[in-house]
């Protein structure tokens, strides 16, 4: 393995989350200098707090496992869907198709989660600086050689480096720098969450379950999800119109609104009290037109980020920082950081991501898990996969004929436009 002898790092990673810490902790494990920038300067709050069973592997690969298992997070073995009405799915037990330690995961609070990853990196040989702001990418022509930051105290410097990972979620330094986002027609949604304590919930395997509650007129859905200490998350995910728009009122207005068309999630908080104040966000769903280029590299909601339905987010933010490293050391390896290098997992990574981005167009046109399994029972054990985060596998593709077919004649009458994946 050829390593470069300078003594500037060999690669930056600006953004110290999830999927920064990956691609920072496997480029170390490798022997390369890896400095990861964070601008807050310290742990922070984030939203995505429940994690996919398909986040065991790339916690594995990263010597996270253990503290995983040693944690308090909430354990989560399924997930299970509420209609409008109130009428209960099945849950989804990940266990179902694969009876393996790797079917249980977690469902994490970031600020906790993040920083174990971050510090974790550290171990691995990845030095991590909190409170430096990347500004700018430093470019020769269309190559990246480095990055320009600002620390706490506003003095700027620069960083010269070989690659340059933007793992910056959704601020998304080099797509928006490059003018390479595309937001997606088809989802154009806001978010708005806050915190109980003390809220009602499942006893033993279904304790830590998800709940995906639709409201009335399927206008948008609630998530439900138990964290460790007696707190639970809830948030409301629905068009912007619904949430943000000029009539709509102050958030905790509108939440108490959206609850009252979810009495689903209304009788479970209803002995809870609210102990956190209301988040939001809004038009979350894009993607990069691409994903490198000569010296960087992007990975996580840098990249993209499809819907926060079926918790992928951290999953594929995991699993791009993954694929990335292994690009990454193979670039360095052949001495060739080109685009193509770099970028060598895209197609794979997109087909992955486009299997649940399915899903994801499925929920909002009405998609009805138990009627589709009534209807081919025979892809239960796919739909399963698919909510474990196993999208790297062709025949998980064997659901998408009869589920397109399903989609379409929801389509047809209501008369929404079929989303193309
Ligand atoms: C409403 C909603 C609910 C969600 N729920 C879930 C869920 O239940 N499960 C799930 O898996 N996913 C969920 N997600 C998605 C999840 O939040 C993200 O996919 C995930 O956090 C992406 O990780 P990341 O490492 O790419 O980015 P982030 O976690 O956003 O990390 C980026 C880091 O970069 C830092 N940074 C940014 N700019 C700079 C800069 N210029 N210089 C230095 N540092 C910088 C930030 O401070 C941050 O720490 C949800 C998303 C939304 C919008």
């Amino acid at each position: 393995m050829v390593h470069s002898l300078t003594k500037h790092p060999q690669i930056v990673v600006i953004g110290g989350g999830p999927a920064g810490a990956t691609v920072g902790t496997i480029c170390a494990q490798a022997g390369f200098s890896v400095q990861i920038l964070e601008r807050e300067k310290g742990p922070r709050f984030h939203i995505g707090e429940s994690l996919m069973p398909a986040t065991y592997w790339t916690l594995k690969r990263l010597g996270a496992l253990d503290k995983m298992k040693a944690s308090r997070f909430q354990k989560k073995y399924s997930v299970q869907f509420i209609s409008e009405s109130g009428k209960e799915s099945q849950p989804f037990y990940f266990f179902e198709n694969n009876p393996h330690e790797a079917s249980q995961t977690w469902q994490v609070v970031r600020e906790e989660f993040d920083s174990m990853l971050l510090d974790n990196a550290k171990e691995h040989g990845a030095m991590v600086s909190y409170g430096l702001r990347a500004l700018d990418v430093l470019m020769e022509g269309t190559r990246a050689v480095g990055v320009r930051v600002r620390d706490g105290n506003g003095q700027e410097k620069e960083i010269n480096c070989d690659v340059v990972v933007d793992a910056t979620g959704q601020s998304s330094l080099i797509m928006n720098k490059l003018g390479l986002k595309v937001a997606d027609k088809h989802l154009r949604k806001a978010s708005l969450w806050t915190y109980y304590k003390g809220a009602s919930r499942e006893e033993g395997l279904d304790e830590g379950a998800t709940l995906v509650c639709a409201t009335k007129d399927k206008k948008g859905w609630f998530w439900y999800i138990p964290q460790h200490n007696d707190m639970l998350s809830v948030g409301v995910v629905s068009s912007m119109d619904e949430l943000f728009g000029p009539e709509c009122g102050t958030h905790e207005e509108v939440f108490l609104r959206e609850l009252e068309r979810c009495p689903a999630v209304m009788k479970r908080i209803q002995l809870g009290e609210r102990v956190g104040p209301f988040y939001s966000t809004k038009d979350f769903s894009y993607q990069s037109k691409q994903i490198s280029g000569p010296g960087w590299v992007l990975v996580g909601d840098a990249f993209g980020f499809l819907d926060p339905i079926y918790s992928s987010g951290v999953f594929l933010a995991l699993k791009s920082g993954e694929m990335a490293a292994d690009a990454i050391i193979m670039g360095f390896a052949r001495g060739n950081l080109d685009k193509h290098t770099l970028g060598s997992w895209e197609g794979e990574f997109l087909q992955g991501m486009n299997r649940m981005k399915r899903l994801v167009y499925a929920f909002y046109e009405g998609f009805n898990f138990g009627a589709f399994i009534r209807k081919h029972p025979e892809m239960k054990r796919h739909i399963i996969d698919l909510l474990v985060g196993d999208l790297f596998k062709n025949s998980v593709d064997e659901v998408a004929l009869p589920m397109d077919a399903m989609r379409r004649e929801l389509c047809d009458a209501s008369g929404m436009e079929f989303a193309q994946v």
